[in-house]
């Protein structure tokens, strides 16, 4: 249960209230110094300077103090495989042939309920250990994954949003399905799991090339049956790939437009990676509502390439920040932040430390279409934060000595930092992850 009665937390308070974008608008951020973040029934009343709130506020009231840390919202990562937790890091190969190799054999063994409710424990925790406190993520082929993982998620009362994958052909018979078993799998899952408590389903096409179309036509069927479920999938990560789309699908216009022939491309749909659109895909993208993962550590450590978020912004569309576990290489936002610095500087343009932190909460919870319920502090939220050690090394706790502002604490924190910084995760108000002193 969500702590019922009014409870505080004091600290440096900092989160996003819109897009600070290329110019860096200094209204996007609120901030205080010495804050206090004020907590009911596991939603966020009000934030504010802490002796101001101190004045008005019951004498007795419960105060958590987090003097000298950061109190920002938890983390929202648009983009994950929890099944591939045990592939992370598998060394030397590209897209098509790392999925073979490594990522089909490990999914393979997910038909297995207990090894599934166990990785997806792992999984959760891990979140937690990283101030990850929302993701989009998908599972394995097999139904009894997406039902590990969401009674997993419930019980740690998070809120997730996960699938079954949809995959019929171009893999190993044990990784397959067909398109009505896919269909009926899902549907059965989204009756069972989406709007129970803080869950939600995502309709999990794993990719263009492992989907006949007789399985992107029923997708897009379940799509137009439940308009309020969520749509994940991939979408031109690699060249190799793309042109193998291209062969596939003869008739498409490009690889997202075979998304779009079935009716995949919607508000609630997110595409992990968008390395490869052109003008018109971007284009398609803003108008149809759909969002871009942006995946920078799976991009380079798959040699992929450098996703362009001042393209996919200036048309308009919607991108979350994703670490792409386990083709990404850290369960860590902040780490993932920098790498997402970094793809941009490679592209020609830049990512303040507002916009990074924007990336990672608010922006992340507009791909999802969930800036009403997550990714701020903004009244009635619910209370998902994090509290964060600036300094939990000798290095990170030189370098924010020296720092003179905020916008350079974060900087900073977001360049140097990884789970190490994180010191507590709290769900709805409620403390769910405490690292050790
Ligand atoms: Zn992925």
């Amino acid at each position: 249960m969500a702590a019922k009665q009014l409870t505080a937390i004091r600290g440096t308070i900092v989160h996003c209230l819109r897009d600070p974008g290329e110019s860096n608008d200094p209204d996007a951020l609120q901030s205080f110094e010495d804050g206090l973040l004020l907590v009911e029934d596991g939603r966020v009343v009000e934030v504010g300077p802490t002796e101001e709130l101190l004045r008005r506020l019951p004498s007795d009231l419960s105060v958590e103090d987090a003097r000298g840390r950061l109190i920002i919202p938890g983390f929202i990562d648009v983009h994950m495989h929890y099944v591939q937790t045990d592939v992370i890091a598998s060394y030397g190969e590209q897209l098509l042939s790392w999925l073979n190799r490594y990522t089909f054999p490990t999914e393979g063994r997910f038909g297995d309920a207990e090894l599934a409710a166990g990785t997806a424990d792992f999984f959760l925790e891990e979140l937690l250990r990283n101030g990850t406190t929302s993701a989009l993520v998908f599972g394995s082929v097999h139904p009894e994954s997406a039902d590990a993982f969401f009674a997993a998620a419930q019980r740690r009362r998070m809120r997730m949003i996960a699938g079954k994958v949809l995959m019929d052909r171009n893999a190993p018979d044990f990784l397959l399905d067909t398109p009505e078993r896919g269909y009926q799998e899902s549907r059965e899952l989204i009756e069972r799991w989406h709007g129970v408590d803080r869950l939600s389903y995502a309709i999990t096409p794993r990719f263009a090339p492992t989907s006949t179309e007789a399985q992107l036509e029923l997708s897009g069927k379940l799509a137009a049956e439940f308009p309020d479920v969520y749509i994940q999938t991939h979408v031109a990560e690699n060249r190799d790939e793309v042109a193998w789309v291209a062969e596939l699908f003869p008739w498409s216009r490009s690889y997202l437009d075979v998304y779009d022939r079935y009716g995949l491309l919607r508000e609630r749909a997110v595409y992990a990676h968008c390395i490869y659109l052109d003008e018109q895909d971007r284009e398609r993208m803003a108008e149809s509502g759909a969002a871009a993962a942006f995946c920078p550590t799976s991009n380079t450590f798959l040699g992929s390439g450098l996703f362009d978020y001042r393209a996919a912004r200036g048309v308009g569309m919607r991108v979350g920040l994703a670490t792409d576990v386990g083709g990404g290489t850290s369960f860590s936002m902040l780490k993932t932040a920098a790498e997402a610095y970094k793809v941009a500087q490679l592209s020609g343009s830049t990512l303040s430390a507002e916009r990074l932190l924007y990336l990672a909460t608010l922006g992340s919870a507009e791909a999802l279409y969930m800036e009403d319920r997550i990714g701020s502090f903004q009244p009635g939220r619910e209370a998902d934060f994090v509290v964060v050690n600036p300094g939990p090394t000798p290095l990170m706790e030189r370098r924010h000595g020296v720092c003179d502002s905020l916008s350079e604490r974060l900087f900073s924190l977001f360049i140097l930092g990884d789970d190490r910084n994180i010191e507590s995760t709290w769900i709805q108000g409620e403390k769910a992850y405490q690292a050790l002193s």
